[in-house]
């Protein structure tokens, strides 16, 4: 197939597990990290990924990357923003250094890692954009005002990129993914996750690959049609 896929935040987590999906499928992958520089180098060493480091809250640094991640792989086809953070905080209490760094990264890094890529894939009629959202993005969530608000924005992107792209044969999707085992959501207390798995009525947490499946699909010519939607991957956990 040759065809060449970036995934944000690609070395761990969800991440990581969207990263091997698509090697497996059969993409040249680039798998971008902030600065995490010893699990990006086991995860390379143990999937024979290459990783790049960069922050994707800042524009140039995300340009140059990308073009780096270009010049070694060629053109990229399919991306997907799939890094974020979290900086919780009731409203009372956030400040505005939390709101900025959750804007920055989850939002403005959405734009700053497909602005680049977009020119490349109208003039070749192709592109896959797959926003990692949340279940939170959604139905809004106690303390992640900030996170909150990025998560529906990414929705907001995806409708938007969905109606410009759609003529030149790219589509841009989100993924609302509910609570996944990652070392983010395995690192609260085992007492609040309880909590948290008692509502949600699968009765378990999703694990990385159900997100990355839902991703490989979304890559592939069998999704060509699907443009400007959302997945939810949350086990049931309906909002209004
Ligand atoms: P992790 O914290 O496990 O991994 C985050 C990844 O993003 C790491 O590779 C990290 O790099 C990278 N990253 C963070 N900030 C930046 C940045 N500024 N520039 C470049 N890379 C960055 O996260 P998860 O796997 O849990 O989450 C992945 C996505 O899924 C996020 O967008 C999250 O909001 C979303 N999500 C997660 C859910 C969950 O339950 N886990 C539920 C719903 C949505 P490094 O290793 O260098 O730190």
């Amino acid at each position: 197939m040759g065809r060449v896929a970036l995934v944000t935040g690609g070395s761990r987590g969800i991440g990581a597990a969207i990263s091997v999906a698509l090697k497996e499928a059969g993409y040249s992958v680039a798998a971008n990290y902030a600065g995490n520089d010893e699990a990006a180098s086991k995860f390379s060493a143990d999937t024979g990924i290459p990783t790049y480091k960069w922050n994707v809250a800042d524009y140039e640094a995300s340009k140059a990357g990308i073009a780096k991640v270009e010049a070694d792989l060629g053109p990229v086809d399919v991306v997907v923003a799939n890094a974020g953070i979290t900086r919780d905080a009731p409203f009372h209490k956030m400040t505005p250094e939390q709101w900025q760094q959750v804007i920055d990264t989850n939002l403005t890094g959405v734009f700053n890692t497909v602005h680049p890529v977009w020119p490349g894939m109208r003039d070749r009629k192709f592109g896959r954009v797959i926003v990692i959202s949340s279940v939170n993005g959604q139905k809004g969530q106690f303390a992640q005002v900030n996170y909150a608000a990025t998560k529906a924005g990414d929705l907001g992107i995806v409708k938007s990129l969905a109606q410009e792209g759609a003529r030149n044969g790219i589509t841009a999707n989100a993924i609302c993914p509910g609570y996944i085992a990652t070392e983010m959501v395995m690192a609260v207390p085992e007492k609040v996750r309880e909590s948290i798995i008692a509502q949600i009525p699968a009765g378990r947490l999703g694990e990385p690959g159900e997100i990355a499946r839902c991703v490989v699909f979304l890559a592939s010519e069998d999704a060509s049609f699907i443009n400007g939607s959302t997945i939810s991957a949350n086990g049931a956990q309906f909002f209004s």
